[in-house]
């Protein structure tokens, strides 16, 4: 109570903005994960790896757009890409050079892509993946797993009543194969795709087993199904994705998130001879249209960004300085929390660990929204729910003073 106080004492034009927002938001809000008690800061504007919001204060931002903002804020590189796309005009309702470009690239670093198609976000490139496995093998149930968040209508965490569009969903616990054994058996007859995050981004940053993985290629391979990668969030593990580093490679994979260069973007693509159904010379063809699918800013930007400034290196620059963060961040947490995740992408659970599936995940202490409130007042920003994806902007100086934050906060948090 005493640090929402201070929250609302400290916020007036972030209140008044939720309070004209409510006007015709419902609750102010059209993405739900932004919202927070007692009301989400409104940002007024952004540089590097700084927010600022509209009481002017400066936060060190950790959050990096739940992983879209990875190139950090007004990059001067995406900058320029948007720019001079913008200098030749927009919807042409025609193809541009960009989209082929960006193609290219993608399907040079991710192993499972041998051609791919462009969507407006990772919600559409998941839908349009599970209709390709759907039309591919023509049988109708999609495995998906506890814990996954592949779009706003895609969702089977727990938390808000998730939205689902009516496909035939089997549920399994993500990392037991003796549970998707049995799920699999009893459906193996009309698997159309198994659809999995390598890491469930959303559901805590809990990476998969890699033996599990294994097993649900295998699994692909002897009933027919197409193994799904969704690699929205971590494909930014290694210039191929957590594909390319556990050496296990899906049918097909989708992508989103920083991969547009922080314009609205999805991906899903693979298996030639699965795309090939997208082939509009080819006679009953799948249609597929969509008029934002090749936008000159997404086309633009991605280009800019996977070519001039996530060369694989970086990616793996990236992964080992959020390995030291996270090494560093467990130690001081002592067992008072457990901080999961791999490379870049890290989140808070409290109490002692391991937390390795999502049954290991206690229901949402009181000491989960103090943390939130109380790194805010020590000016970094990070998920309500305690996760963090570092952008490029984010250096050592911000991960030494974000662990020292931590530590503080534990030093005055009763036991
Ligand atoms: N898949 C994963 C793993 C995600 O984390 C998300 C978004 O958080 C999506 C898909 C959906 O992407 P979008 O928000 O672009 O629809």
């Amino acid at each position: 109570a005493v640090a929402r106080a201070r929250f609302v004492a400290d916020n007036p034009a972030s209140r008044a903005a939720h309070e004209r927002a409510v006007a015709h938001l419902p609750g102010g809000n059209t993405r739900t994960t932004l919202f927070y008690e007692p009301f989400p800061l409104t940002m007024a504007h952004a540089d590097g790896c700084l927010l600022t919001d509209l009481d002017g204060h400066t936060y060190v931002d950790l959050l990096g757009d739940y992983t879209a903002g990875l190139y950090g804020h007004s990059n001067p590189v995406i900058r320029r890409a948007v720019e001079s796309a913008l200098d030749n005009g927009w919807n042409h309702g025609a193809h541009g050079t960009d989209e082929a470009r960006l193609a290219a690239v993608l399907c040079e670093r991710v192993p499972s892509m041998e051609l791919v198609r462009f969507t407006n976000s990772g919600t559409e490139a998941n839908l349009l993946a599970l209709a390709t496995a759907t039309t591919h093998t023509g049988r109708g149930t999609v495995l998906v797993f506890t814990g996954a968040y592949h779009g706003s209508v895609l969702s089977f965490g727990s938390g808000a009543f998730p939205l689902n569009v009516p496909h035939r969903f089997v549920v399994a616990e993500y990392n037991d194969i003796a549970d998707t054994a049995a799920a699999i058996d009893r459906h193996a007859d009309d698997l159309a795709a198994i659809l999995v995050e390598p890491m469930l981004g959303s559901g805590g940053c809990l990476p998969a087993d890699p033996a599990f993985l294994a097993y649900l290629r295998a699994r692909a391979d002897e009933t027919g199904a197409l193994l799904v990668f969704d690699e929205v969030m971590t494909s930014r593990m290694a210039g191929g994705g957590m594909q390319e580093l556990l050496g296990i490679t899906p049918d097909l994979t989708t992508l989103g998130k920083y991969t547009g260069g922080g314009m609205t973007f999805g991906a899903f693509g693979g298996r030639a001879d699965v795309m090939a159904m997208y082939d509009p010379r080819r006679p009953g063809h799948l249609a597929h249209a969509g008029t934002f699918n090749n936008n000159v800013l997404s086309m633009a930007a991605g280009y800019a960004g996977l070519t001039e400034l996530f060369p694989p290196s970086a990616a793996r620059e990236l992964f080992d300085r959020g390995e030291r963060l996270r090494a560093r961040l467990n130690a001081v947490a002592g067992g008072r929390m457990t901080w999961t995740g791999m490379g870049s992408m890290l989140t808070v659970h409290f109490g002692p660990g391991p937390v390795t599936g999502p049954r290991d995940l206690r229901p949402a202490p009181a000491h989960r929204e103090l943390f939130h409130l109380d790194m805010l007042a020590r000016g970094f920003h990070l998920a309500r729910r305690g996760m963090i994806a570092l952008s490029l902007a984010v250096t050592d100086h911000e991960c030494d003073a974000f662990t020292a934050a931590v530590d503080g906060f534990l030093s005055e948090l009763p036991d």
